[in-house]
């Protein structure tokens, strides 16, 4: 008797795994089905390793980030890893003046272009947040107001040239040394102007970038896109990361 009931046993126990069994497989059927509904993320934005998620609707892309910089700062609370004093040179060799505001976490939405096109009406870009970059920070332009230079910012730029506005948003507005020195690299992808088109470092085949248009970019095949593609470069004189306005139509961005 003891031996049949152990026979039984093992036949439910046979019985539960076959049941069970088939539902995971119900599960994973599923899953594919899903997975075949969503918008597929062409890869090269998997490069924007500070987004949080990246997702597509087939017309834009949207990252989202926090906008904190992955690199040290002294922008930092001194209570944080990630606070350093001020080491290494300032942009234009300025002496290294604090300002007095400290990196905050946002919630960025920066909604983009899936395939960027050339706009017939170069829109000027804003003050605030015009692309963001791999690191997840954003992007600002060549002014530091309305109109006015960057001269006066240089001094306030940290060890990897960002820094904080008065409400915690830390940017860069010219090349972002981390990723150019660190994470990436000279000649790498950088980010994303909000038109979906792509920003590249200040160097190609290992010179200085020359040549570029108004809105400080040009066309050609890239690593990321062997077809060519129009595309942005941050160089080290003004206007640092774009010119005059957006070359293509510029999606939103959330903060
Ligand atoms: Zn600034
Ligand atoms: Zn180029």
């Amino acid at each position: 008797m003891k031996l049949n009931s152990l026979k039984n046993c093992a036949l439910i126990l046979i019985l539960l795994n076959l049941v069970s069994c088939s539902e995971n497989d119900e599960n994973i059927d599923t899953d594919e089905e899903t997975t075949t509904e969503t918008i597929e993320v062409p890869e090269v934005y998997s490069k924007i390793y500070g987004a949080t998620s990246i997702t597509s609707d087939g017309t834009y892309i949207f990252i989202k980030t926090d906008g904190t910089p992955d690199h040290k700062s002294v922008y930092y609370p001194t209570s944080s890893d990630l606070y350093e004093d001020f080491s290494g040179t300032t942009f234009e060799g300025y002496s290294f003046v604090k300002n007095p505001n400290t990196i905050a976490t946002f919630d960025y939405t920066f909604k983009i272009p899936l395939n960027p096109t050339v706009a017939t009406n170069h829109a000027a870009t804003p003050l605030g947040a015009i692309g963001v970059s791999l690191n997840g920070v954003p992007l600002f332009n060549q002014y530091a107001g309305p109109n006015q230079p960057l001269t006066d910012e240089f001094k306030s730029f940290d060890q990897y040239w960002g820094h904080p506005t008065g409400n915690g948003t830390f940017h860069y507005h010219i090349e972002p040394l981390y990723l150019t020195t660190v994470t990436a690299s000279k000649s790498a992808l950088l980010g994303f102007l909000l038109d979906g088109f792509p920003v590249y470092g200040p160097e190609e085949d290992g010179e200085d970038v020359t040549g570029l248009d108004a809105y400080h970019g040009h066309s050609h095949a890239t690593e990321d896109y062997p077809d060519g593609i129009y595309h942005y470069h941050i160089t080290n004189t003004d206007p640092y990361i774009n010119g005059n306005g957006y070359y293509g139509t510029p999606g939103t961005v959330t903060q």
